[in-house]
């Protein structure tokens, strides 16, 4: 009944509370992809499918925001972004902070339509929003690819790609409002 609470586990059998980030907590709660290298994280998520940590719902905090304080340091005002596009993933090593939050929040203030709503907007995925933007900041001249790479926390691969129209090669130039 407990392990269902089920964050902090407590381990039914020998009745004792787990340490948080424990090598036997990290066995309970999180199986690592050996493929993707994502940590998947098995006990509470979200509606949305983010993991949650925490023993309790109100109280619980963002699993990749948790796992990045824990091994990197303090986000302070600034998300937990996913470069691996898996809310259930809490691997450090793939999450980044949320800088282009702060960059769409920008774009959304200059007049740009359709402002996403709720905590991980702009945030998990590349969206035909941002590659409309970063195929044209490209074509400005002003930014290299390992720039515009970091800004969305994805590879430079990815964004040649996508400048190339090797991806995403459906959209249009421009998104009509
Ligand atoms: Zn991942």
């Amino acid at each position: 009944m407990l392990a269902r609470d089920a964050n902090f586990v407590v381990d039914a059998i020998r009745g004792r509370r787990m340490e948080p980030f424990s090598e036997e907590w990290l066995l309970w709660c999180v199986r690592k992809d050996i493929v993707t290298g994502c940590w998947e994280w098995l006990r509470g998520k979200d509606s949305k499918g983010y993991a949650r940590v925490g023993s309790r719902v109100h109280k619980s905090k963002l699993g990749a925001r948790a796992f990045y304080e824990k091994y990197r340091g303090p986000l302070g005002s600034l998300h937990a972004c996913h470069k691996c596009d898996n809310p259930g993933c809490v691997s450090q090593e793939h999450i980044f902070p949320g800088t282009a939050v702060d960059n769409m929040k920008d774009m959304v203030a200059k007049g740009r339509s359709n402002p996403r709503r709720g905590t991980h907007h702009g945030c998990a995925k590349l969206n035909a929003e941002r590659v409309l933007e970063i195929r044209t900041k490209w074509a400005s001249g002003e930014y290299t690819q390992q720039a515009l790479a970091d800004m969305h926390g994805i590879s430079q691969m990815h964004v040649s790609q996508i400048v190339l129209r090797k991806r995403w090669r459906h959209l249009p130039e421009q998104i009509s409002k």
